[in-house]
């Protein structure tokens, strides 16, 4: 359909310049550049009945930011929207950044232009016409020259498939799909499977009212106090004073305006390495992962130098030893994505909570009221799956768009994830993907990574209409290359040694490619480059 809500014959001109699928931070900004700074004809899809993406489904109980500071995780394109925002606290709740994006949509008009309730099951892209066709779940169709997938690096809910789960009788809640409604956990025994970021938010505010929590642990978390605290409003002041500086020092410090270490651990003696560890525990947030020395995530010395450390927290913590053994994780500091916690590992000392420990005690079977392990049943009235999500490459596969010759992506992505700069795919003209695989995504701020983005796609779509062409895309040779280069930038640090959403290894049976560019800055450059060079690595077809 068109802005007036008419369905174009197939084979004329397309109705839009671009179809944005996506209404969280990156699909809104995307709909309000190419709309208002490019002054494009733009229709935004959601599946969602309103804006705000991952943070419309994510509402579970403790769902808030991890960031380092609410403020910076946040669009950074407008003073006036950073003038009139006020964070009331450093690590905002879900409901205060869905109060911000909605802020937003109404403040640039976005809704009147995104169709909400609306799933798009099909895209194909049209040869002889140059333009994409989208189908939706509502039977509508709607073709432009450019479709932008901003279809959410963790969207598509993992549930496992656990013999007799379908016997549950209670309620069972994934924490990416909860309900809009309250949900009560008074007087209930409840069941948690997964204790990833969302898992370990949820816990802690679960057992307040839970009769009795059962944690089904598969993997212990590095969990760092997050020191949540209401944001001083002179610093708010301060960062809007200085906000242009702090956006240009964003871009080049790994999304965050705060400097990192740079201090050698080996410059220091152990006890001296003791007491800022000490320090950075105690300021809380990411301090001791970027704060304490450089080289965490490369040296493996110092990497578990600092997991012991954290190790011992867990042990002053939790007062029961054997509880506290349960919850060691043993591979190495952050990186499996650090987690920010408020009051997760307290959590254990209450009476109403029990770990189990899914690597020597797992899980058989459900029954009708509970879950069954190889050494004991747990009765339970509800189940929590904070089990995460197919990340990155997963919603893609989900939209399954049809590229050149009708090849879908399922096809060209049996084995890998192939694409080029995290952005396009070759096969696929014209298709630009925001926090795709291979883009910093959760490496960098996220709503900060989408505008960056999207400013290359403004640089492409600039380039096309200058010269007169119709349609580009990446060639092959170029996705091989970028293949090896993320790989290669992962390769050089310890995150590939472990099993994590990162590597793809949550998920049974997903190809195992490192899915984000752990160098946000230099990805922005490369980018930058490649638009100043005029697209090589591109092919390009004129205008028909
Ligand atoms: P996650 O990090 O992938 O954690 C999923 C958890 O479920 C893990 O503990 C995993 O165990 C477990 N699990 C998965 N399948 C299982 C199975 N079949 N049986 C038993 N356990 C199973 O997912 P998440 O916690 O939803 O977080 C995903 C990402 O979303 C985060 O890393 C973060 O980037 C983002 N997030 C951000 C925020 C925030 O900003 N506030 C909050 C939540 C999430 P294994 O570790 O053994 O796989």
């Amino acid at each position: 359909m068109n802005a007036s809500g008419a369905t174009p014959p197939v084979g004329s001109s397309p109705a839009y310049d671009a179809i944005v699928i996506g209404a969280g931070f990156g699909g809104l900004y995307a709909l309000y550049h190419l709309r208002d700074e490019m002054g494009l004809s733009v229709r935004g899809f959601d599946g969602a009945s309103d804006v705000g993406g991952t943070w419309w489904y994510n509402r579970y109980p403790g769902a808030r930011v991890d960031a380092p500071s609410s403020p910076f995780y946040a669009y950074t394109f407008s003073q006036e929207l950073v003038d009139e925002w006020v964070w009331p606290e450093t690590q905002s709740t879900q409901a205060d950044v869905l109060a911000y994006v909605e802020h937003v949509a109404d403040k640039f008009d976005l809704r009147k232009d995104i169709q909400f309730d609306t799933f798009v099951t099909d895209a194909r892209y049209d040869d002889d016409n140059q333009h994409w066709t989208i189908e939706t779940d509502g039977g509508e169709r709607a073709t432009a020259r450019f479709l932008i997938c901003a279809i959410g690096a963790l969207f598509v809910a993992n549930m496992p498939d656990y013999t007799g789960i379908d016997d549950f009788a209670g309620d069972i809640y994934h924490t990416g799909r909860w309900p809009h409604e309250p949900v009560s956990f008074e007087g209930k025994r409840v069941g948690v499977i997964g204790t990833g970021s969302s898992g370990v938010q949820a816990i802690p505010q679960i057992a307040k009212t839970a009769d009795h929590v059962t944690v089904l642990q598969r993997t212990p978390q590095y969990a760092l106090p997050a020191r949540n605290r209401p944001l001083p409003q002179e610093d708010l002041e301060q960062y809007r004073e200085d906000w242009d500086d702090l956006r240009a020092s964003m871009r080049y410090r790994g999304g965050w305006p705060f400097p990192t270490s740079k201090l050698q651990a080996a410059d220091h003696t152990f006890e001296e390495r003791q007491e800022r560890y000490e320090e950075m525990w105690e300021r809380g947030g990411m301090h001791l992962a970027i704060n304490s020395f450089t080289g965490v995530y490369v040296d493996e010395e110092l990497n578990e130098e600092i997991a012991e450390f954290v190790r011992g927290k867990i042990r002053d913590i939790v007062d029961d030893p054997e509880t506290a053994q349960k919850l060691m994780p043993s591979y190495p500091f952050g990186t499996k994505r650090l987690i920010l916690d408020n009051g997760y590992f307290e959590t254990y000392n209450r009476d109403n909570v029990t770990l189990v420990d899914l690597r020597n005690d797992p899980i058989e079977a459900f029954t009708e009221s509970s879950v069954r392990t190889v050494h004991g049943e747990h009765p339970i009235d509800v189940l929590v799956l904070a089990t995460g999500f197919d990340a990155v490459s997963g919603s893609m596969l989900k939209l399954n768009p049809k590229g050149r010759g009708g090849v879908p992506l399922k096809e060209k992505w049996a084995e890998r994830f192939d694409n080029h700069l995290g952005m396009t795919i070759a096969g696929y003209p014209n298709l630009f993907m925001i926090h795709g695989p291979g883009a910093p995504g959760v490496f960098f701020t996220m709503p900060l990574g989408a505008e960056l983005q999207t400013a290359w796609i403004e640089s492409c779509i600039r380039h096309l209409d200058e010269a007169g062409l119709g349609a580009m895309e990446a060639t092959e040779d170029a996705e091989a290359s970028w293949d090896a280069e993320i790989n290669g930038i992962a390769n050089r640090t310890l995150y590939p040694r472990t099993d994590s959403w990162y590597t793809g290894a949550n998920i049974p049976g997903k190809p195992r490619q490192f899915l984000g560019h752990l160098m946000g800055s230099q990805y922005f450059n490369r980018l930058t480059e490649v638009a100043e060079a005029g697209f090589k690595d591109f092919v390009f077809e004129e205008r028909r």
